[in-house]
């Protein structure tokens, strides 16, 4: 089982902290549609993005929070935590069998999103 590390910078979703962290537990990566085969990065979303709707928010964020969770080696510098990441998108080079993701980190980015469809894994390529 291999997980990558994530990286975010959709600062709407209650999961986001600043330095493009995620603070969920686990997030999942879908195709936009259950049945479709996504075929460019834009048709793939985080299942997990839930729009923060004021700063407070951000506190409630927490239900699904990596308290104890992995603690990786950072992008930059520091450290940072990164959640478990299970990705249904089987046309990306990097899916493996079991809903694993073999990229060694992950970009998920969404400008302005305010639904799980305007969320994207940007790491996606098509085999
Ligand atoms: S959009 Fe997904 S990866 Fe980004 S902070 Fe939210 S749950 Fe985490
Ligand atoms: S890089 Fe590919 S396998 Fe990994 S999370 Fe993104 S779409 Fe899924």
């Amino acid at each position: 089982m291999s997980n990558p590390l994530v990286k975010c910078t959709v600062d709407q979703c209650t999961h986001y902290m600043p330095g493009d962290q995620c603070v969920a537990a686990k997030i999942s990566v879908y195709n936009d549609e259950m049945k479709s085969n996504s075929r460019m990065k834009e048709e793939t979303l985080c299942k997990s993005f839930h729009p923060r709707k004021t700063m407070g928010d951000m506190l409630g964020a927490f239900h699904n929070a990596n308290v104890g969770g992995t603690v990786s080696a950072a992008f930059v510098d520091g450290t940072q935590l990164t959640p478990a990441v299970e990705c249904f998108v089987n046309p990306c080079k990097y899916w493996q069998h079991g809903n694993y993701c073999n990229a060694e980190h992950i970009h998920v980015a969404g400008l302005n999103a305010s639904k799980t469809a305007d969320t994207d894994c940007e790491t996606f390529e098509a085999k």
